[in-house]
């Protein structure tokens, strides 16, 4: 993979990074945009365990980073301005688009007023099931679930475990092992009976994430109509769509603009696959996607765009504003180009 040109360009990144020598990485970005992805924008304080806190940046590390990536020379844009953009080549100058995934509340609330500051717009991807709440945010329930238990009962076919919970490490690891059951070994139309009886079991409300956190369908109307934003669609369930059958895996898709149109007066031109990973989209569900009428649909991999993306319109990466990183030093790195393929992906 990595050749000296390679280790050389890398060895000029950290020092750039290190000295700020912003002209001098302008020469090294990668790629002639990039796709951000973001999902929830809060300043209120993270959850104790963290174990979600991938998904969260403050309102001040977005604004610094459409800031610096101002100053690096990166024009915000629409999605549908981004697929332009795409056609046209190199002759422009490097665009981003924002994306959010889920509807997050806070999105309208925190993330709105750093994007009108800047002029930058926003394509957030809405999950009819989760806005409904008759899916739920699973990730998050789980994380309610090992945070207040001191130990957790998993029923599988194997018989009931209990898995310890008595400190921040056990519970991480008892989330990681009840993660791995429900995305790996259950069937995804199964999931969420399972981690509502392991919530009932434990006392835990599953619907209050999604309660508190997500927006209604008059909030999504109310950013939906703000010059900034566009609605795109998460498919209707956020199931893993490459473990559902033809059928399944195509309603998905077609059925979350249908809803989405009704709701919002306007079809959706844009899709994001949930989890967006290589598991979870594959030469299928990009076929798929196509088909339905979407424009664009967007991954959860990692990277920047080429002018080869307009020719893969339906598989396009995205580069996660990680809560885990939120430096401009970090953002910087990533794009740069043979710097991001090291990151850890960390998509929902
Ligand atoms: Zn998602």
């Amino acid at each position: 993979m990595s050749d000296t040109g390679e280790v050389a360009r890398r060895l000029m990144l950290n020092a750039a990074r290190f000295s700020g020598l912003a002209p001098l990485l302008r020469g090294t970005l990668g790629g002639i945009g990039a796709i951000l992805m973001l999902h929830r924008v809060t300043a209120a304080p993270p959850k104790p365990l963290g174990i979600n806190r991938h998904l969260v940046v403050t309102p001040g590390f977005l604004d610094a980073a459409i800031g610096e990536m101002k100053r690096l020379g990166y024009l915000f844009v629409t999605m549908d301005d981004a697929v332009e953009r795409l056609k046209v080549g190199r002759k422009l100058p490097r665009f981003a688009a924002i994306t959010a995934d889920h509807a997050y509340r806070d999105n309208l609330t925190e993330a709105l007023p750093v994007l009108e500051r800047h002029e930058a717009p926003l394509t957030m991807f809405v999950s009819p099931g989760l806005t409904n709440h008759t899916s739920d945010l699973w990730w998050d329930v789980l994380e309610d679930i090992v945070a207040a238990r001191q130990e957790v009962y998993l029923t599988t076919p194997e018989g009931r475990v209990a898995l310890d919970c008595t400190s921040p490490a056990r519970k991480t690891a008892a989330f990681r092992q009840i993660h791995d059951y429900l995305t790996n070994d259950l069937p995804e139309e199964e999931r969420q009976a399972v981690l509502r009886d392991i919530a009932r079991l434990a006392g835990i409300d599953y619907q209050r994430p999604a309660r508190e956190t997500l927006m209604d369908w008059d909030e999504i109307r109310t950013i939906a109509a703000h010059p900034l934003v566009t609605i795109g669609a998460h498919t209707v369930d956020h199931y893993n769509l490459r473990r559902l059958s033809d059928e399944k895996a195509w309603f998905e898709m077609v059925d979350a603009a249908r809803i989405i149109e009704v709701e919002t007066g306007e079809k959706p031109r844009h899709m994001a696959y949930p989890y967006g990973h290589e598991s979870a989209v594959g030469e299928r569900e990009i076929r798929l996607a196509e088909a339905a009428g979407y424009a664009t649909a967007v991954t959860t991999g990692h990277g920047v765009l080429y002018p080869a993306h307009a020719a893969h319109l339906h598989a396009l990466p995205r580069m996660a504003v990680d809560g885990r990183y939120q430096s401009v030093a970090h953002l910087r790195t990533m794009l740069s180009s043979g710097v991001t393929t090291r990151l850890a992906k960390a998509g929902r």
